[in-house]
């Protein structure tokens, strides 16, 4: 369960104040999907990054299963029940496909599984061309196309195995087919 209690997100100083989120309160229900949409800068990257620990509310409150998250739980609220596929994806270009995936395990210092990794990768339809897997997991990203980079990314934040997964603009790199299967 999250809620949110008159959150509100001030960006800049006393000069150049705005105030991206002025007092939000919504409850969403323990399962199931939620979509957010508005117009571009209406405040969404800026709850989605409050509900996902990656930053801190001005004021108000988030409170998840029961729970107020304070300032201090941020880490192990962000490393064990958030997880974030970022606009931009956050790939490690210098890393392949499977070092991408296998920080992961290191994040929440789970036992590192092989297996696991390629059953996420295939529940994001990958790799979706003719090449193997074992090809596939040692392609960098550079290589891959748009769309794969983004299920790559879908795919290292479900191996965390969080309670609670985001998206911010997830289906914009994915062409239609792609885009319903998630
Ligand atoms: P959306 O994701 O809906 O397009 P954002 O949450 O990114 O909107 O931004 C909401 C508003 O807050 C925008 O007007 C944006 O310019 C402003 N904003 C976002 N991040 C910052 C920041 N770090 N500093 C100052 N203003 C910001
Ligand atoms: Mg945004």
């Amino acid at each position: 369960m999250i809620k949110v209690q008159d959150l509100v997100k001030v960006y800049g100083d006393k000069r150049r104040r705005f105030e991206a989120l002025k007092g939000l309160n919504f409850e969403l229900p323990d399962t199931g999907l939620v979509l957010l949409s508005g117009k571009s800068g209406s405040g969404k990257t800026t709850l989605l990054n409050i509900l996902g620990g990656l930053d801190y509310q001005t004021s108000g409150d988030l409170y998840v299963n029961k729970k107020k998250i304070e300032k201090k739980d941020l880490d192990s609220y962000r490393n064990y029940y958030s997880s974030f596929v970022f606009q931009d994806l956050n790939l490690i270009e210098e890393l392949t496909v499977l070092e991408n995936l296998e920080v992961s395990f290191d994040l929440i210092r789970r036992k590192y599984d092989k297996n696991l990794i390629i059953e996420t990768l295939k529940k994001v339809n990958l790799p979706d061309t003719e090449i193997s897997m074992d090809d596939f997991l040692s392609r960098h990203p550079k290589e891959l196309s748009g769309g794969q980079k983004q299920r790559v990314s879908i795919a290292r934040a479900l191996l965390k195995n969080p309670s609670v997964l985001i998206l911010d603009e997830p289906t914009s790199g994915l062409d239609f087919k792609n885009m319903m299967r998630i």
